[in-house]
């Protein structure tokens, strides 16, 4: 595919595109001090648009001293929580104002559908700045009625900020899940360093100009950019992080948790998945199709909650198999800036052969592909969508998070059977049950062991709705009230009456 960017980009975003990237620290915009850089490729051409820093552990102690001084005499925690709240809600509008241009630099950058970007990555952020905005004035403490005789004591807890939080994101909604991390952070009062993927940074980089815009006081939001076993790593492992928010494969999980243990600083993880979707007998088919499409065929299956198993009753499989093929080509696949574009190409050449490794391994293993299977075109990162049937058990290609648009097909013939395949995963993220009988709805989500599980639908988000893994997809739950817990520390206070 090819396409005019000088003709098609907003004029905000191209001339983002055009600007040198540096790092914002301390309310500066700060060249890294290294004069190494990254190319920022174009997956739907594999054209360089622009470079950013590749900065390295120096950078990252300049932001955690930033984010530090922010946090301990700075504006930042004098500031009551309805003026912190006010912040993120300003912020908020200056991203609704610019959502046209926001949109897309993110399809640019992750190749994504400009239409994603539209109805899901822009509306997404606003609604969970504007949610956090309400809790910043509300995080309250209790009184606790002590063991000891009324009125000799009086205890209560009270919730302080944790501290400097490190934010690490990935590359499938770099601006959105830099928004989800950062929100409830800054709502409870902590002070933050971001480091954005290396693949796309162009958003988070704009979002801290819109922060600056905001008002936010110097230090409270710093961003360094750069790659993950530099930056990424110096950020976990830095003694001055009191706690870090990891968004990222499974794999870097455990190098996150590994280098947090020099000073113990808090976790918090969201981690990767092989969501299985159940489709009972009984299910609206037509509306089970296109669920089951959408939910794998959605952002290229770049997506952690992404229903990559289809667990489906055998009376119904080749119904089921037939709809969702019909779906996957029917696609219209073709640059991300395309406003009719439906399936884009994948985010870099890495992910590319990452998925098609995937894909031999499958064929080798004796998965039929009912459609797809194999790589589109030759010049950017594009992959047919893909229906697999007759996955062995054992399959990688079953048991791994692929992060494409590959569909595993099961047969079941009961329940049980079913709760049985479903539950068979290291991971535990996101889950769905297709059936139109109440209590086996009901029943299925309490069997099956995800942090959420939708009943007729799929990749079900809300800034009010806690998000989070089982088992190996994670700690602790992003988004509603819990998210604030892991930005809090409670403390107990008592006083002798
Ligand atoms: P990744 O783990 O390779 O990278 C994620 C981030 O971590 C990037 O910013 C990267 O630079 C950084 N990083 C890499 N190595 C690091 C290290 N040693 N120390 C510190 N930081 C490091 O993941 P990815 O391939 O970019 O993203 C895809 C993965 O993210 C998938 O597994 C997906 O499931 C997961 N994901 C999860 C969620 C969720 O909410 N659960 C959301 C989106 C993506």
């Amino acid at each position: 595919v090819s396409i005019d960017l000088s003709s098609v980009l907003h004029e905000t975003a191209r001339e983002h595109l055009a600007r040198t990237h540096a790092n914002l620290i301390g309310g500066v915009w700060r060249a890294p001090e290294t004069d190494e850089r990254i190319p920022v490729v174009d997956p739907a051409t594999g054209q360089v648009i622009a470079s950013i820093p590749a900065s390295g552990a120096p950078d990252i102690d300049h932001a955690v001293a930033a984010a530090r001084t922010a946090l301990e005499t700075g504006a930042w925690p004098a500031m009551p929580g309805h003026a912190r709240g006010r912040l993120l809600r300003r912020l908020a509008e200056l991203i609704e104002a610019e959502a046209g241009p926001l949109a897309q630099l993110e399809a640019l950058d992750t190749g994504r559908p400009v239409f994603e970007c539209q109805i899901v990555d822009l509306p997404g952020s606003i609604a969970m700045l504007d949610y956090m905005s309400g809790w910043a004035s509300k995080i309250e403490g209790e009184t606790i009625p002590v063991s000891l005789p009324p009125g000799t004591f009086h205890a209560y807890t009270e919730r302080e900020p944790v501290g400097v939080v490190g934010v690490i994101v990935p590359w499938n909604y770099p601006l959105e899940l830099a928004i989800w991390r950062i929100a409830p952070a800054l709502a409870a009062g902590c002070t933050v360093v971001l480091k954005p993927a290396e693949q796309t940074s162009l958003t988070a980089l704009r979002l801290g100009a819109l922060i600056e815009r905001a008002g936010f006081p110097p230090g409270v939001v710093n961003i360094v950019t750069g790659y993950g076993a530099t930056a990424g790593a110096a950020l976990a492992g830095h003694d001055g992080v009191d706690a870090v928010s990891f968004t990222g494969s499974t794999v870097t999980g455990r190098a996150i948790v590994q280098a947090a243990t020099g000073n113990l600083k808090r976790v918090f993880l969201e981690l990767g998945g092989k969501s299985p979707m159940v489709v009972m007998p009984d299910a609206d088919l037509d509306q089970a199709i296109a669920g089951v499409a959408g939910a794998i065929f959605f952002s290229s299956g770049q997506i952690c909650t992404a229903g990559s198993r289809l667990i489906v009753h055998d009376a119904i499989h080749d119904r089921m198999v037939d709809g969702i093929r019909r779906i996957a080509e029917g696609l219209k696949v073709g640059h991300g800036l395309d406003p009719e574009t439906r399936l884009g190409p994948l985010v870099s050449d890495v992910q590319l052969g990452r998925v098609l490794s995937h894909l031999d391994d499958g064929a080798r293993e004796g998965a039929a592909y009912v459609t797809g299977g194999h790589r589109l075109g030759t010049g950017g990162c594009f992959v047919a969508p893909t229906i697999a049937t007759d996955v062995a058990p054992h399959a990688r290609l079953l048991r791994e998070e692929i992060f494409g648009p590959v569909l595993c097909v099961q047969r079941f013939s009961d329940a049980d059977m079913a709760v049985r395949l479903a539950n068979d995963t290291p991971y535990g993220l996101h889950a769905s049950v297709w059936t139109r009988d109440l209590s086996t709805a009901h029943l299925m989500a309490r069997r099956i062991k995800a942090g959420n599980v939708c009943i007729n639908t799929h990749n079900f988000f809300d800034p009010a709705f806690p998000m989070g893994g089982y088992k190996q997809s994670g700690w602790g739950r992003a988004a509603g009230h819990a998210a604030l817990e892991h930005y809090t520390e409670m403390k107990g206070i008592v006083a002798k009456l």
